[in-house]
């Protein structure tokens, strides 16, 4: 028996077979074409192009069908990077103008769109990569005529266990068979994880080495809550496993029922539970599992799914589409939140420090015309639904300042123009920074809401990059001064009126609902998948009892100490608190 540890992914349990995948990543070797051949070179391609395109197309209809349209939107989104012209000229140019094979440009092009992604210090959009190796690997399979996936004709369930999968292999298993993933990579974030999670097919990414580890056919036990994969599993470690597999199941269809029915206190306090997004496609999802709004839609996708900045008509587009999508229901926007090393070829100014650089707001400042360009569209958008627009990694009063101007002449010039807005669009700022936690009350001079990111609120206070696995140790909620910071945030707030929500993981952790409603925060925004199980927390407790073990928490000197403590009141107020974070 082996035990392995992973990143879970996706919640619940599989016992049963192994399904090794192999790797498909082929090399393509350089190959030139003669000129005269170069015509029937470019028509092989557009021909490829057309049929992975079609298969992609059935692919988003059957997961349409199968689990609504939020999911489709990831194979949307696959297909509107084949869709984009940018691309294929690319690579088009490169068969025409360097004579390179179909196969060799395509591979040259998505292999360095994907190197680019992975580059980005940004999990989120850095896993974005392998959505465009898994296109790149059915445009080879078209070109080179290979045969189909084996993973579509199974006769068994199967835990598949491969290095890698990309949304559109995950989308196409036959998901009657397969029932569990295992892989050596991956993260929280990427599209396959959202598709596992979406499918509520147990997941466990991030292993290392697991698919050279097991053989096909081989037992496998996945506990995609918590992160765990025990191969070759002994007598005793199968019972366990087949007990806790029983257990589960009821307590799923319990979340599953309650998930549209508001969140309020067993004492009268109301919580809005939002959803955060990456993209329009996501928000039939972020609905479907009871969310009252998007608290956080990071916008940065625009510019990295085409690498070229987005005109207003793309920023207008992806608004008005997601209000659409949302029925009445609030859209908060964030502006871009770029780094240095991601925007703008003419700012190549080497930064040894990133993070503490001419990142967000400041780099808007520095390069005002894209941010211009995408207050504007906020502002078109604010004609036609509930929109608010949010400032990124704000640290200085004159941010706001700056921020406000551009906005006031953008809102002249649409007057000018005759073209429709609300004059009363609200604008807010993020508490990411230290400094604008404790400084809040100035900052709601100029703020008409605040949300708190803890992700980087806690990689500033507490001095740790939230991307190093290797520091990940050091990087907790519960340090008693990122709990003092938030509270210090909540109730500056309150004191000018101003409202606060929380977007940052923290937000969707279970561990922290209960001290947060005693720290009086009545706004979430979350991963969609966590909502309905926020929202069980609160309608389990009364906010008194919650201020009694956030003050409890507050007094305690360690991290270690406070989430011993914060576990057990949540197994205390809430019935089933155990079992929250365990379903699949
Ligand atoms: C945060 O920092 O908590 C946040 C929500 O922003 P991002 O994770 O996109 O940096
Ligand atoms: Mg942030």
């Amino acid at each position: 028996m082996e035990i392995l540890k992973g990143i879970p992914v996706s919640p619940g349990l599989f016992i049963g077979e192994a399904f090794v995948l192999e790797g498909e990543e082929a090399r393509i070797p350089e190959r030139f074409v003669l000129s005269e051949l170069v015509d029937g070179e470019v028509a092989r391609f557009e021909k490829a192009l057309a049929s992975v395109r079609e298969e992609m197309a059935a692919l988003a209809d059957r997961v349409r069908n199968e689990i609504g349209e939020g999911a489709a939107g990831i194979l949307v989104f696959a297909i509107s990077i084949l869709d984009d012209p940018k691309l294929s000229g690319e690579i088009i140019s490169h068969i025409r103008q360097d004579r390179n094979s179909a196969e060799f440009a395509t591979s040259r092009v998505l292999r360095g769109r994907a190197r680019i992604l992975k580059s980005i210090p940004h999990t989120l959009l850095s896993q974005r990569a392998s959505d465009i190796m898994d296109i790149e690997r059915r445009l080879l399979r078209a070109l080179l005529g290979a045969k189909r996936e084996t993973l579509s004709h199974l006769d068994r369930p199967v835990a598949v266990v491969a290095h890698d999968l990309g949304p559109a292999q995950t989308a196409s298993m036959d998901h009657g068979k397969v029932r569990a993933f295992a892989l050596d990579v991956g993260g929280k974030t990427s599209h396959t994880a959202i598709l596992a999670r979406a499918y509520r097919i147990p997941a466990v990414v991030g292993l290392g080495t697991i698919s050279t580890d097991v053989c096909g056919g081989d037992t496998i036990i996945v506990d995609g809550t918590r992160g765990i994969v025990v191969v070759r599993p002994d007598e005793k470690a199968l019972a366990r496993y087949r007990k806790l597999e029983a257990e589960r199941t009821d307590f799923v269809r319990l979340l599953g029922r309650e998930r549209n029915m508001p969140a309020v206190t067993r004492d009268g306090v109301h919580v809005r539970v939002m959803a955060n997004i990456e993209f329009p496609e996501e928000v039939p999802a972020a609905i479907e599992y009871g969310a009252e709004g998007i608290g956080l839609f990071r916008t940065e996708f625009l510019y990295l799914r085409s690498g070229i900045l987005p005109s207003e008509w793309d920023h207008f587009e992806a608004y008005r589409r997601s209000l659409a999508k949302l029925g009445g229901r609030p859209l908060v926007i964030r502006t871009f939140d770029l780094g240095a090393d991601k925007l703008l070829p003419a700012h190549d100014r080497h930064e040894r420090n990133p993070s503490l650089g001419l990142r967000s707001i400041r780099l808007s400042m520095k390069y005002p015309e894209p941010f211009r360009t995408q207050l504007r569209a906020i502002a078109r958008a604010s004609a036609i639904g509930r929109v608010r627009v949010m400032l990124p990694m704000v640290s200085t009063i004159d941010e706001l300042r700056w921020a406000r101007s551009v906005m006031s002449e953008i809102m002249a010039d649409l007057e000018r123009e005759g073209l429709p807005f609300d004059r009363n669009l609200e604008m807010g700022t993020m508490i990411e920074v230290p400094a604008s936690a404790v400084h809040i009350e100035s900052l709601a001079k100029l703020s008409d809401f605040f949300s708190i990111g803890t992700n980087d609120l806690i990689q500033y206070t507490l001095a740790v990059d939230r991307t190093d696995e290797a520091l990940a140790g050091l990087y907790t909620p519960a340090h008693p001064s990122v709990l003092k910071l938030i509270r210090m945030a909540i109730d500056g707030a309150r004191r000018k009126g101003k409202p606060i929500a929380m977007c940052g993981e923290m937000a969707g952790d279970i561990l922290f609902t209960v001290p947060l409603i005693g720290m009086g925060l009545t706004e979430f925004s979350v991963a969609p998948a966590v909502i309905d199980e926020i929202k069980r927390i609160v309608r389990s407790v009364r906010a008194s009892d919650c201020r009694e073990v956030a003050e409890a928490a507050a007094a305690m000197d360690e991290p270690s100490e406070v989430i011993g403590f914060l576990r057990s009141a949540l197994r205390r107020l809430v019935p089933d608190g155990e079992r929250l974070g365990e379903r699949g």
